[in-house]
């Protein structure tokens, strides 16, 4: 009389390969579910309401570059605990900071704590520098995850005697020849092409990347890998232009500025605050972006209706900008 068969003889095959189809199934799942979420968060990370934000965490210099301006603020540092509280609104906002307005940032006594704050919110950070203090919290500094790009002002080594130039170029050369791989270079020249100083820097930069071939890239030159030498022009502060009407401007659409002290402005050109929105210490950054003034001023940023008059007077073309004036 035929046995019946037990339920894993019966079902054993069947049931090893429906576990071998569930196992892989869940393998799947798993791998589209990666995917979604990593589509997910691309997607967050694109729909952020701005390209980039400044974050001046201290409005304090080492030089004093003819080309500056002397704010009327008190000179203060941020610190750190403050600037976590805001870099962590800030990143609902953008993805990309900078850690300027005014200031060197290197000036800053905890930038270490600064970076590694900024690596822990992941935020990317292109790091405007004058170049000269680079070496002062060691080579450490740059392993920070969060640093994308560090652009050295050299329109700032006017401001410095000229036998300590070419000693202070040198040391930016190297550090390009042997940064990690990852990180973008530009040194930027401020000026036109007439000028002996732009020459002379110029000449030293291109002389210190020999061999190479040079492509033009954008507003200047590409070195090497990740290495650039950018031309731009020098632009008349608020107050400086005289009264030049301006098509619109993209602060407050593209990118707005975290003061140290706090005042949300449209732009790093509002040094003294003129334009503040409102106090970052004393409300939500999403309240102050959303308000009924933010959103009034940023449309009379874009020319939509007649423009402040503190814009009418200012000649910087923000990058990514429309071809303005
Ligand atoms: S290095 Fe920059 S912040 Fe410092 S004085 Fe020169 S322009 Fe101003
Ligand atoms: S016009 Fe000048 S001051 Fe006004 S938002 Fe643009 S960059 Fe700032």
């Amino acid at each position: 009389m035929a046995q019946p068969r037990s339920f894993a003889a019966t079902y054993g095959g069947r049931s090893q390969s429906f576990r071998h189809i569930m196992k892989h199934s869940f393998v799947y799942c798993k791998i589209a579910l990666c995917c979604r979420i990593t589509l997910l968060l691309h997607y967050i990370k694109m729909r952020k309401q701005f390209k980039r934000a400044f974050i001046e965490i201290t409005n304090i210099c080492n030089l004093s570059c003819g080309f500056c301006v002397s704010p009327l603020r008190q000179k203060s540092f941020m610190k750190p605990k403050t600037f976590e509280t805001i870099a962590a609104q800030v990143k609902l906002f953008t993805s990309l900071i900078s850690l300027h307005v005014l200031g060197e940032p290197f000036m800053h006594p905890q930038l270490p704590e600064i970076l590694s704050i900024c690596s822990r919110q992941k935020l990317d950070v292109n790091l405007v520098t004058n170049g000269t203090l680079i070496d002062k919290f060691g080579p450490d500094i740059f392993k920070e995850k969060c640093i994308k790009q560090i652009s050295f002002s050299l329109h700032s080594f006017e401001a410095l005697p000229e036998k300590e130039r070419p000693e202070k170029l040198n040391r930016l050369m190297k550090f390009a020849k042997t940064k990690p791989s990852d990180i973008i270079i530009s040194f930027r020249l401020r000026g036109t092409t007439e000028s002996y100083f732009i020459k002379e820097i110029s000449d030293y930069i291109l002389s210190a990347f020999p061999g190479k071939v040079l492509t033009k890239y954008k507003d200047g030159l590409k070195l090497q890998d990740k290495v650039y030498l950018n031309f731009e022009v020098f632009f008349k502060w608020p107050g400086q232009g005289g009264l030049r009407e301006k098509k619109g401007c993209l602060g407050l659409q593209h990118h707005f500025a975290v003061l140290c002290s706090g005042e949300i402005v449209p732009c790093c050109l509002d040094y003294d605050g003129k334009l503040s929105i409102g106090n970052i210490n004393t409300a939500p950054l999403a309240d102050i972006l959303g308000s009924p003034s933010a959103l009034s001023l940023k449309d009379s940023i874009a020319a939509k209706t007649p423009i402040p008059k503190f814009c009418e007077t200012c000649g910087f073309i923000a990058p990514g900008s429309a071809k303005q004036i």
